[in-house]
């Protein structure tokens, strides 16, 4: 089909020759005919009419050979212009015509060649919109998808494919799939998948660039016999780790449940012993008992305030919210606890009013966690100081509140980990003054519903400062 049309140039004289010779049928008899009669019947004499045969032939001959060589050439130009067009049509060019000619049947030819063409076209548009259509929706799924033909070698990728496995090749179409996924397990599961019509598949773990699982399932794809295979990947990495997180979280609430109720019970059954007659005990016992209960009930509306704020059924109504009011409040039922202990504890306002975008109730429980913890963590004699601010009204619409300690302070290693479920760093000392290690974690979740963040900076041993940035209100 792509040959040129110079190929076709012997036809010419075949055409011409058979012209020719068509020509030559007819008049070499009549030319004989001629001459026999204009001998015998018209009694010329031979020399003469032989003289004649060749000065008519001579003229006749060359006529025959000039109307042979025009008809061919027609000929020749129509199959020209036919094997153009179809030369292009295989290049995917379907709007070259054939010119009209006058020969009937090469126009009839080049008729049904044009609708041939035609057809063509629709259908080759057909063809590429339905391609276009399928890249389409495997690009958009979430799912990576790679098909294989029987020999592993790749028919085609989506872009989720590309991602998750993930496959850096430009051009991966026609690569095995071994060459491009470094995974034995997916090269097993593909071989197995392209021997038998039952699914395989499993977990696959990819380490980098980014570590990953996969859930992955290989078919093999229908035919005759199994014409190829097609890989399905989903990425379960987060649901992976929000499973490792809740266990994580069972083990620890269990933990945190299971010691105080541990002391409950052994204070009990000594008191059960006998110990109840001894009135200096009983009373040591129950006190520990009752210790032991209000840190039971802590935990648990600890790990209730947690449970609600995490499935985010609430969430805060943002509204402009003075921010003096709701310092005073706090400091105000924290204060006499704060002198017990023998710190202080001081409010610096701002020059101006200071309004903030948050809800009263989170943002009291944000403060009264932050202010508990200061009190909690610095000895006596120290300092605990709440300041507000809207540090630039013109570029950052942000308020800035801090709670300022003098107290322990919290080594550089653990300042990342102590808005994590039950982070503390010295798990006695945070028992023994009652802490939960919830507190920090439902700040961090109050403060991020209400478009927030929270930061901590801390010296050991000087002090620490735990800064909320929230919306201020204009
Ligand atoms: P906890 O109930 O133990 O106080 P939090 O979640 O409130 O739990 O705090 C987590 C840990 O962060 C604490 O155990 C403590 O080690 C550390 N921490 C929190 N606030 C302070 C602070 N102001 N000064 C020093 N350490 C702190």
């Amino acid at each position: 089909m792509t040959e040129s049309p110079a190929e076709i140039k012997p036809a010419l004289a075949r055409f011409f020759w058979i012209q020719f010779l068509s020509f030559g049928l007819v008049f070499v008899p009549l030319a004989v005919a001629a001459v026999l009669w204009s001998i015998f019947a018209l009694e010329v004499p031979t020399a003469n009419a032989l003289v004649g045969l060749a000065v008519f032939g001579g003229v006749a001959l060359a006529a025959m050979a000039v109307v042979a060589y025009v008809n061919a050439r027609r000929i020749v130009n129509r199959l020209e212009s036919v094997h153009n067009v179809v030369g292009q049509m295989a290049k995917g060019e379907f709007d070259k015509r054939i010119p009209a000619a006058n020969r009937q049947q090469i126009e009839d030819l080049a008729a049904s060649f044009d609708q041939t063409q035609r057809l063509l076209k629709v259908r080759v548009e057909d063809l590429e919109a339905s391609r276009n259509q399928l890249r389409t929706v495997l690009d958009s799924m979430v799912e990576g998808v790679i098909a294989v033909d029987r020999d592993q070698k790749v028919l085609l990728v989506n872009e989720a494919g590309r991602r998750l496995f993930p496959i850096q090749d430009l051009a991966p179409v026609g690569r095995p799939v071994w060459e491009l996924v470094r995974s034995p397990q997916l090269a097993n599961w593909v071989a197995q998948s392209l021997l038998q019509s039952e699914p395989v598949g499993g977990e696959l773990e990819i380490k980098a660039p980014v570590p990953r699982i996969l859930s992955v399932r290989v078919a093999g794809l229908p035919g005759p016999t199994i014409a190829g295979a097609i890989v399905v990947a989903s990425d379960i990495s987060q649901l992976r780790r929000l499973e490792r997180v809740r266990q994580e979280f069972v083990a620890n609430a269990s933990h945190e449940l299971k010691t105080p109720l541990a002391s409950i019970k052994a204070c009990v059954e000594t008191l059960l012993d006998g110990a109840l007659e001894d009135a200096e005990i009983r009373v040591r016992f129950l006190q520990t008992v009752n210790e032991q209960s209000e840190r039971l009930d802590r935990l648990i509306r600890d790990l209730l305030a947690l449970t609600r704020i995490e499935s985010e059924a609430e969430r805060p109504a943002l509204h402009p919210v003075d921010v003096a009011e709701i310092v005073a409040l706090c400091v105000n039922r924290q204060i006499r606890n704060a002198e017990r202990k023998g710190m202080q504890l001081v409010s610096a306002p701002p020059a101006a009013p200071v309004r903030v975008l948050a809800d009263e109730e989170p943002l009291e429980q944000i403060l009264d966690n932050l202010i508990d913890n200061a009190i909690k963590y610095t000895n006596s004699g120290g300092t605990i100081t709440i300041r507000w601010e809207v540090p630039d009204a013109r570029t950052d619409a942000r308020c800035r509140i801090e709670v300022e300690d003098t107290g322990i302070g919290i080594p550089q290693a653990h300042q990342v980990r102590i808005f994590e479920r039950f982070y503390r760093v010295d798990r006695a000392r945070s028992r023994e003054l009652g802490g939960t290690g919830l507190g920090l974690s439902i700040v961090k979740h109050l403060v991020q519903q209400m478009g927030g963040t929270i930061s901590v900076s801390s010296r050991l041993g000087k002090g620490s400062t735990f800064t909320v940035d929230l919306g201020a209100a204009s």
